[in-house]
């Protein structure tokens, strides 16, 4: 097995159908060992369900928004594993609001929110995870969509936070490089969960993703759950600061 002895962080388990859980049971099936986070305690509660079927994962709250709760998060991992072979961040955030109508009316706070939970918890997470990562070979994967390079119907301010992650992802890989930590992006084609149901229009996008794709079906969790698995295993020991499509090949069409 690929990760046979290899801890790894997942960041974004809401309920069965988050690309983290996928995520978690593809990495899970190679032998990691998981810790999974969740964001409240309602959320929490999903994830003590799921948990049974992964091999004994250890499961901590954290919440990106807050410094302590991140420092928290790695200070209990420090205690209870004492390392982090990988770490899988598969969050974003925005206000519903601003997922709709024209970007140019976005509101200031809603931009600072979906920056600061979508962008800017890669970097804060990565940073706070590095004693435990440093020096490991390890790696660190995000999750980010087509709408930070081409104009997405309703992803407006998200597009603009997944260039930031996309910016990050390249910034941290030269940052962390030395260190022998990796840090790749996986770009994602459209999928139905929790987060994607706010975007106006999810079914409409997933409808053409079908007919319009190279390989004219939908994205489904565990084709990226393969691809993480991959880029946080020796397998990808000479990718960093990639965007790696798992996209059924969407992203390459023009007209
Ligand atoms: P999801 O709703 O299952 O997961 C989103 C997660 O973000 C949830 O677990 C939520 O608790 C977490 N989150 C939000 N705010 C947080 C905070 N302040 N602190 C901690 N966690 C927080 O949806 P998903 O579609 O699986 O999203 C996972 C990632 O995949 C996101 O980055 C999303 O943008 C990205 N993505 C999704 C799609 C898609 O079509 N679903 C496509 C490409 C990329």
């Amino acid at each position: 097995m690929l990760l046979e002895g290899k801890t790894g962080l997942i960041m974004g388990v809401a309920n069965k159908r988050s690309i983290a859980w996928g995520i978690a049971n593809a990495v899970n099936r190679q032998g990691a060992r998981l810790v999974l986070t969740y964001q409240s305690e309602r959320l929490g509660e999903n994830v003590r369900e799921l948990a049974p079927s992964l091999n004994n994962p250890i499961l901590l709250p954290c919440d990106v928004s807050s410094d302590e709760q991140i420092q928290t998060l790695m200070a209990r991992i420090g205690e209870q594993v004492g390392h982090l072979d990988f770490l899988v961040h598969a969050l974003a955030f925005a206000p519903r609001e601003a997922l709709d109508g024209m970007y140019a009316s976005t509101r200031r706070d809603d931009f600072k929110t979906a920056l600061d939970i979508s962008a800017f918890s890669l970097a804060a997470t990565s940073n706070a995870a590095l004693p435990l990562m440093k020096d490991r070979q390890s790696a660190i994967v995000t999750l980010t969509y087509l709408g930070s390079e081409r104009v997405v119907q309703n992803y407006n301010v998200m597009g603009v936070a997944k260039a930031a992650l996309e910016a990050s992802v390249r910034y941290l890989a030269n940052d962390l490089g030395p260190l022998g930590i990796r840090v790749n992006a996986i770009s994602a084609g459209p999928i139905k969960t929790l987060a994607s149901a706010a975007i106006g229009g999810i079914s409409n996008m997933i409808k053409l993703h079908t007919e319009r794709a190279p390989l004219r079906k939908a994205v489904d969790l565990d084709e990226v759950g393969d691809a993480a698995m991959f880029l946080v295993s020796p397998l990808s020991r000479g990718i960093t600061g990639e965007v790696i499509y798992v996209d059924g090949g969407y992203n390459i069409l023009g007209v």
